[in-house]
């Protein structure tokens, strides 16, 4: 029998890539390319979904929806004012990412969520973020790391007997570029790894669909990690269902 390869929709951001854009003001549905190479090598079919707004209904036609990195969620949808010049936001994408997430739950479509999709994930479902790490959380790790995308810079501790553990073990080095990170979380998740600083690094749904959470970057260490090729291979697999 022959199984088909499941259909993975990806959020992308607005922010315009080339300051030539951002100086015309010309908007931009944009993805870097990691994303869709690495459920493309997993064995799943990437699709790119635009911040068009209302776009619940495209998760009728997909197997699974994979939230990538971008800019902040705005503070006040998590009850909070701006914290300092450091939150940079993407309000189209807010709008269209957030109830995508809550429906995407609801319906038990399996989630994958990397950097900023792990705080909008615990946003969309009643958490709160630390805005700014360096201004918040007391720490001597580099979470905005000034090393390549493929380099691990940090190790994470993963709780035993969680479906990342199951995947990738009780502990990894991760890559960092994120200044903001999980604080209270929402109803529904659990926090399932830990940077040395405390600093919350994956959370994953506690029913058994598959929903995991991720602050660092696995699909900008394929070529170097088994266990981040792992991370999508696990991911590819539960959206066969
Ligand atoms: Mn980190």
């Amino acid at each position: 029998m022959t199984r088909r390869a499941p259909l993975i929709a990806i959020t992308c951001g607005t922010n315009a890539q080339d300051a030539e854009a951002t100086a015309a003001g010309r908007a931009q549905d944009r993805l870097n390319a990691t994303y869709a190479r690495a459920v493309a090598a997993a064995g799943g079919v990437p699709v790119i979904l635009p911040n068009v707004g209302a776009a619940e209904a495209g998760l009728e036609r997909v197997d699974g929806l994979l939230l990538s990195g971008g800019l902040d969620i705005a503070p006040e949808l998590f009850g909070e004012e701006t914290l300092n010049d450091t939150v940079e936001v993407d309000a189209p994408r807010d709008a269209t990412e957030l109830p995508l997430i809550r429906a995407a739950v609801e319906r038990d479509v399996p989630v994958l969520a990397i950097c900023r999709g792990i705080q909008s994930l615990n946003v969309a479902l009643g958490g709160t973020l630390y805005q700014d790490i360096p201004a918040q959380i007391p720490s001597d790790i580099a979470h905005s790391q000034k090393e390549g995308r493929a380099v691990a810079t940090h190790g994470i501790a993963v709780t035993p007997g969680s479906r990342l553990a199951e995947i990738v073990g009780e502990a990894m080095q991760v890559n960092s570029f994120h200044h903001q990170a999980l604080r209270r979380i929402a109803e529904g998740l659990r926090v399932t790894a830990t940077a040395p600083d405390g600093v919350i690094e994956a959370v994953e749904g506690t029913g058994p669909r598959f929903v995991l959470g991720l602050q660092f970057h696995p699909e900008e260490m394929t070529a170097v990690s088994e266990q981040a090729r792992r991370l999508f291979a696990a991911f590819v697999e539960a959206a066969r269902g």
